[in-house]
């Protein structure tokens, strides 16, 4: 089976760190990239888990070795994926599930042409607002920075292959686990095609003759 990365982007506060976990519950042939960020822990992150915490300098020090698959600064801050935690997630056998932003997945595309990039939406701005003030996680200005950004990401949508609606969450999950599905058996990604076609038309060719005689 051929694994592939699988790019979530959304403003921030859609949810696609939620999605991204529930999927994980859900598919043991899934892993997570966990980025870089130069931004502060929140009460509730550790570092490794949901990012790998730097300071500005070892962010930089990475980008000059090259350590990364994409960057870029996202409400102010650093955010990157290193090469090493996608390809670890694909040498154990799994699809990379990667939390990203616009900039990122344009960039991460161009070097993994094989990634699946879906967008997920809102139902509606109000939701996303409450969202993002009942995880209490910022400040009203930082809200108004990640606010102002959505409007931008909004412009975005184009560039991506699939677009999920994050109303109910547990539908939102049903819906990137079958997009992962659905991507699997597209034949470009089937593994072996051409052989496993080969095999059945000589098996097939055997019968055939079999019941010539
Ligand atoms: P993101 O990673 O996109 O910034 P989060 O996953 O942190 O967003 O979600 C933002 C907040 O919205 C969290 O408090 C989360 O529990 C909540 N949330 C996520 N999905 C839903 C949903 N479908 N319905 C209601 N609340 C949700
Ligand atoms: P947050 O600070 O809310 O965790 O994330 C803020 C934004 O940064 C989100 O849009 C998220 O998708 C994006 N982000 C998280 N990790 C990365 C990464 O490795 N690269 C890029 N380009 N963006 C990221």
């Amino acid at each position: 089976m051929m694994r592939f990365p699988v790019v979530l982007s959304a403003p921030s506060g859609v949810g696609k760190t939620t999605i991204a976990r529930e999927l994980m519950k859900r598919r043991g042939d899934v892993g997570y990239s966990v980025s870089c960020t130069t931004r502060h822990p929140r009460a509730t992150e550790s570092t490794g888990v949901d990012y790998h915490f730097l300071s500005d300098a070892e962010f930089i020090s990475r980008v000059n070795q090259s350590e990364f698959a994409e960057w870029a600064v996202v409400h102010g801050k650093r955010y990157g994926t290193l090469r090493s935690e996608v390809q670890c997630v694909l040498d154990a056998g799994r699809h990379v599930l990667m939390d990203i932003d616009v900039q990122g997945a344009r960039q991460f595309s161009a070097s993994f042409p094989a990634s699946v990039l879906v967008f997920v939406l809102p139902p509606s701005v109000d939701a996303l607002v409450d969202r993002l003030r009942a995880r209490n996680t910022e400040t009203d200005a930082q809200l108004a920075e990640r606010l102002r950004n959505a409007h931008a990401e909004l412009q975005d949508v184009g560039r991506y292959h699939y677009v999920v609606v994050n109303d109910n969450l547990d539908l939102a999950v049903d819906t990137v686990s079958a997009i992962i599905d659905a991507e699997s058996a597209k034949r470009g990604r089937v593994h072996a095609l051409d052989e496993q076609v080969s095999e059945l038309v000589a098996r097939l060719e055997e019968q055939i003759a079999r019941y010539m005689k």
